[in-house]
């Protein structure tokens, strides 16, 4: 049959996990959760996606969704039995079923407190598996995501193992090892309803007294992956691997990097209506000025294009590397640099923010709030992004920033080691400005190596400028990745 060429065979996958853009995102799991099902349809997959159906997610897409169906199920270890509704709504040929239940998504944010926390994720772990078999959809793989729909794996190899669908292979993706969802054994055996067996030291038993869900999705995975190379290795050290390096060695026979991407029809500067002027790379020179200005207009700072215009859009927690910034940032304020912070999260870093806001009016902005809008006005306006992370599994906010022409200045940590090649002064090769040690000097040294290199070699800066904006950030790379270990599953 020389020379005939035979279709790749299609996969099923069903993704499970705790949020999802538009309907509910709060970092880069959301942004993972859209972005990877829509690669995966465009390479022969057919992907469904269970989300928990939480009171924030917009109207306009829960007044779209068609009633599937409902049962009651058993969860805890005294048989209370809960209502699991599905509700299925359909978009750019990925099928999204969300898991309703009043009492446990009915109120506020997808993330709450761990008390309240916990015994939703362990509720929608299992019920996400009730509803495949209730739907009678038996997928190739169920490719879980993070600590939030870790238990699954465990439940598939355990009280569903006499159900159809103890045929699908698991995958469990770490987006973030720092949130395990650890509480004490007793609650979550209550909570559960798992047999005795699976609370051992190498499955969920952590230290004797408490039971770790990640660990013990991890244990029960078929494949383990992680959105870095350099990430892959760097949780299996003490440093990085947030007291389950050595569990993460034992499994690193199946754990494998894979690099996110970004939507290209999410982040496009040519097409973004929420950009002053769209632009793409054969104008970006021209027309980047006009989006740095209107960007100084919306923020109130002083109206200046020769200004180095740095951004940062985070979390404002310590794994961002916030706490290098506030120790250098006013050695930025030269008269010539403008900052920008965009991001909610720890009080200390607000308020440190808002206070150097009031210090230096007119040169800092600091907008504490979550706001996409304003987001895409930064990545267009900037001429660098900040992402000095004390750690980093992928990073998605240095892609973006390259995508639309901004040059990050990273550390070479996890993905951010693995996307930003550095710049090199005697080959003018490189895409962003970089340092390794966790440490404020070296920090302030990369950005004045920025810093330098925009106002004294504006050519060279303009031509990294078009580099990255040309450098292929695309999910379409990491889908053809995914789906050959996919594959590898379900030889
Ligand atoms: P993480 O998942 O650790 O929060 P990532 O870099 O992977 O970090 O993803 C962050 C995503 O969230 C990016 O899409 C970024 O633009 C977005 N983001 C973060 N903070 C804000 C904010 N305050 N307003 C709007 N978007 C934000």
């Amino acid at each position: 049959m020389d020379g005939q060429w035979f279709p790749e065979p299609r996969r099923s996958v069903a993704f499970i996990g705790s949020e999802c853009y538009p309907f509910v995102k709060t970092g880069g799991l959301g942004d993972v959760m859209y972005a990877l099902p829509k690669a995966l349809v465009a390479q022969n997959c057919d992907v469904k996606v269970i989300l928990p159906k939480y009171r924030c997610i917009p109207w306009e897409y829960q007044e779209k969704m068609v009633y599937r169906g409902s049962f009651q199920m058993d969860l805890c270890a005294d048989g209370r039995s809960f209502f699991v509704g599905i509700m299925e709504y359909v978009w750019d040929g990925v099928v999204y079923d969300f898991i309703e239940n009043d009492e446990f998504f009915g109120y506020g944010n997808p993330y709450t407190n761990l008390i309240d926390d916990l015994p939703r994720f362990c509720f929608f772990s299992k019920a996400a598996l009730a509803a495949l078999n209730y739907m009678n959809w038996v997928p190739d793989v169920i490719h879980c995501h993070d600590w939030q729909a870790a238990l699954v794996p465990v439940y598939l190899r355990t009280m569903f193992d006499q159900t159809p669908l103890a045929h699908a292979k698991t995958m469990l993706t770490i987006h973030n090892l720092r949130f395990q969802g650890i509480y004490d054994v007793r609650t979550i055996r209550y909570w559960t309803g798992l047999p005795d067996y699976v609370f051992n030291k190498d499955a969920l038993l952590q230290n004797w007294v408490d039971a770790n869900l990640f660990k013990g999705g991890l244990t029960y995975a078929n494949m383990i992956t992680t959105v870095s190379g350099t990430y892959a290795g760097e949780i299996q050290t003490a440093y990085y691997g947030e007291g389950l390096d050595a569990h993460l060695r034992y499994h690193s026979g199946k754990l494998r990097g894979i690099i996110n991407g970004i939507d290209y029809g999410m982040w496009n500067p040519a097409t973004d209506n929420k950009l002053a002027a769209p632009y793409d790379i054969t104008n970006v020179l021209q027309r980047k000025p006009a989006n740095k200005h209107a960007l100084q207009e919306e923020l109130g700072l002083a109206q200046d294009d020769h200004m180095f215009v740095i951004g940062l859009i985070s979390r404002l927690t310590n794994q961002k590397g916030l706490d290098l910034v506030n120790a250098i940032l006013p050695e930025l304020m030269d008269g010539h640099t403008q900052i920008v912070v965009l991001g909610t999260g720890d009080a200390e870093y607000e308020n440190a923010f808002r206070t150097y806001e009031s210090w230096y009016r007119g040169s800092v902005c600091s907008s504490i709030m979550y706001d996409e809008g304003r987001a895409h006005r930064i990545y267009a306006g900037a001429d660098a992004l900040l992402v000095p992370s004390q750690f980093e599994p992928c990073g998605l906010t240095q892609l973006i920033a390259m995508h639309y022409g901004t040059i990050p200045i990273v550390r070479e940590t996890g993905g951010l080691k693995d996307t930003v090649e550095p710049f090199n002064t005697i080959t003018g090769w490189g895409n962003g400005f970089t340092f390794d040690h966790y440490d404020a000097g070296l920090l302030l040294d990369a950005i004045n190596r920025a810093k330098t290199h925009y106002f004294t070699n504006r050519w060279c800066w303009d031509e990294m400028v078009q580099r990255d904006m040309d450098k292929d950030v695309s999910w379409e790379n990491s889908a053809i990745q995914y789906r050959a270990l996919y594959m590898e599953l379900t030889q």
